[in-house]
């Protein structure tokens, strides 16, 4: 295996087998870590893993968990690098040797690498014990390697982060240094492009320069205060999602953010949801819990009335907003929150409308991810677990009814087996961003197991009382982490049906404030968002701060365009493209507006350009 794994390598470049990727990132992090101990004797190891980092590019992703005195910098990273690169230049052997446990202990004791110690005691008897060797460096190590250090190409180290030993926080903190190695120099450049590109799009980032949204340790970690121009987005995005919804044939519900426990352990949540559940308040003597998910809510409004085969499907949608435990780790700007916004949905329906509903909510996720410029999907199709409520029958025609519509739609899908959740199967639609990262968004579930616990009913067409099947669903998966993926999507740089601000007005000169003033008030009247920038600037200052902000239209009143009741339009991205009178530039922008353009190239034409 090894040796062909290094012809893959050396061969075909990018093209590796998976066994190739292992072998390189070893010998990447274990030329790091000698790199480390070459520049500071004494550093004590712990565990070095993978990482998924630089894959899609054809590389590896590695680090190392180590303790020392002297705190490791980002400006660290070069020195090591360069350290690294004369261990690649020395070309030395990478040496493997199989010994007892005993004898290892004594090395590694000898060496002070006292955590490579602890996980030596725990290797189980009769275990072969291998360890790997270049240079003076020597690793434990189940291997293989490459052959030697030369062989390893382009490389960068990218952060330093802190870490507990063995991921738990009573144990002493570590340093991990992160790295990333390609086969050639041309991938590693790629990647690192993409990367700061990446950083540069980071909603966090964008989220403080745009003014768009803020999160405060002080009030709560993972809860969103969204500011006017990111609200004003939002509220956006909701319109159009109230309105395709009610074209959709759904209908909306509010419901309230908390309930009695009783509640919860009625639909189960109690007990298979509990560890992400906030602890209860008690009100008037009563436990109380706010909610973690819409589902128990838009049951009881099913319940409250008789129903019957006629009124069904019902598709009752709610922006509810649930609370959820995350661990503080695992926060993530708008990505990871404690509490967010679901476009949440429940479908009510018939075992014979099942798979008709299915189709539906496919085509309308689909629709909706497509006007907001997503045209690249990762959809999966996960089938029934081992641990399940529902018959067989239910199960195979529910997941042959999401299979159906997959198929419908023509999407490649990865079925995912046993990876449903316990009550049902589903489908998971990520979004291929436009640096081509994935995002979870949308989930289509079939439920056999709420209508069960609640007792839901309906009275058939022959008159007898029947079950009827939940799908639960949601389009963009939470405001939150949807408009995080957005901002990225776009580089803050709206577009124009959803930019908080539309166009602004630029008045060269203090005389054409008026002009400016009076401009705005109309294209306002007509539903734009306008803004005038009447300071006492230079114009090059206001063209420079209206671009910052990424405002689509910068629209230029000079003494020549007062005079004829016109404005020159300067659109993000294009630069001059002429003067209009206010009533053309009325109609150009109302009609990308009600288009709702994304100014994005589609994926395919940018493919056929090159
Ligand atoms: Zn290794
Ligand atoms: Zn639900």
């Amino acid at each position: 295996m090894w040796r062909r794994a290094r012809g893959d390598w050396l061969v075909s470049g990018k093209d590796l087998s998976p066994e190739a990727y292992e072998v390189y990132r070893h010998s990447a992090s274990h030329l790091m870590a000698s790199a480390i101990e070459r520049l500071h004797p004494g550093v004590r190891f712990a565990i070095g893993p993978p990482t998924q980092e630089g894959e899609k590019f054809g590389g590896v992703g590695f680090y190392y968990d180590l303790d020392m005195e002297h705190a490791l910098s980002p400006e660290d990273l070069p020195r090591i690098e360069e350290e690294m690169r004369k261990l690649v230049a020395a070309d030395l052997p990478f040496e493997r040797e199989e010994v007892a446990r005993g004898a290892a202990i004594a090395l590694f004791e000898t060496r002070g690498q006292d955590y490579k110690v602890e996980m030596l005691r725990e290797i189980p008897d009769g275990e072969p014990i291998t360890l790997y060797r270049h240079g003076d460096f020597v690793d434990l190590c189940r291997g293989p390697h490459l052959a030697r250090t030369g062989e390893i190409r382009s490389f960068r180290l990218l952060a330093v982060a802190g870490a507990y030993w063995r991921g738990d926080e009573t144990k002493r903190m570590l340093q991990r240094v992160y790295g990333v190695a390609f086969p050639d120099e041309e991938s590693l450049e790629t990647y690192l492009r993409n990367l700061e590109e990446a950083e540069k799009r980071d909603h966090r980032k964008l989220g403080k320069e745009l003014d768009l949204f803020s999160i405060d340790e002080r009030f709560g970690p993972g809860l969103i205060f969204w500011h006017p121009k990111g609200a004003r987005v939002r509220n956006e995005i909701e319109r159009f999602w109230y309105e395709e919804h009610f074209r959709n044939g759904y209908d909306v519900l509010y419901t309230p953010h908390l309930a009695k426990e009783r509640l919860w352990e009625v639909s189960g949540h109690m007990s298979f949801y509990r560890e992400r559940m906030y602890s209860p308040m008690d009100i008037d003597g009563t436990n109380y819990i706010v909610k973690p998910m819409n589902c128990p809510f838009h049951i009881h409004v099913y319940q409250s009335r008789l129903r019957s085969y006629r009124d069904l499907p019902l598709r009752w949608a709610e922006l509810g907003t649930v609370y959820r435990y995350e661990q503080s780790g695992e926060l993530h700007g708008l990505k990871r929150v404690r509490g967010f916004t679901q476009d949440d949905a429940h479908v009510f329906c018939t075992p014979e409308t099942l798979a008709g509903e299915i189709g539906r909510v496919l085509a309308f996720t689909l629709h909706m991810l497509r006007t907001f410029g997503f045209d690249a999907f990762d959809v999966y199709l996960s089938t029934r677990p081992e641990k399940s409520v529902g018959s067989d029958a239910d199960w195979e025609a529910a997941t042959a009814a999401l299979r159906a519509a997959l198929e419908e739609s023509a999407l490649p899908f990865t079925v995912d087996p046993g990876e449903g959740v316990f009550y049902g199967p589903k489908i998971d639609v990520k979004i291929r961003d436009s640096l081509g990262r994935s995002w979870q968004c949308s989930t289509i579930q079939v439920d056999f197991n709420l209508p069960e616990r609640f007792d839901l009913s309906y009275r058939g067409g022959d008159g007898a009382e029947h079950r009827p099947i939940m799908i639960h669903r949601a389009l963009l998966g939470s405001f939150e982490r949807f408009f995080g993926c957005l901002v990225e999507h776009y580089a803050g740089a709206f577009p124009v049906w959803l930019a908080p601000e539309q166009a602004r007005l630029l008045p060269v000169s203090e005389k054409e404030n008026a002009y400016a003033l009076r401009v705005g008030e109309k294209l306002r009247a007509s539903g734009v968002r306008a803004g005038v920038d009447d300071a006492n600037e230079t114009l090059g200052n206001k063209i420079r701060k209206g671009r910052e902000e990424r405002i689509p239209y910068l629209l230029i009143l000079g003494g020549r365009e007062a005079a004829a009741g016109t404005v020159s339009v300067r659109k993000r991205g294009e630069g001059e493209t002429g003067v209009l009178s206010v009533d053309e530039f009325l109609e150009r922008i109302r009609g990308e507006i009600e288009r709702r353009e994304t100014g994005l190239v589609p994926r395919e034409e940018k493919r056929s350009n090159r």
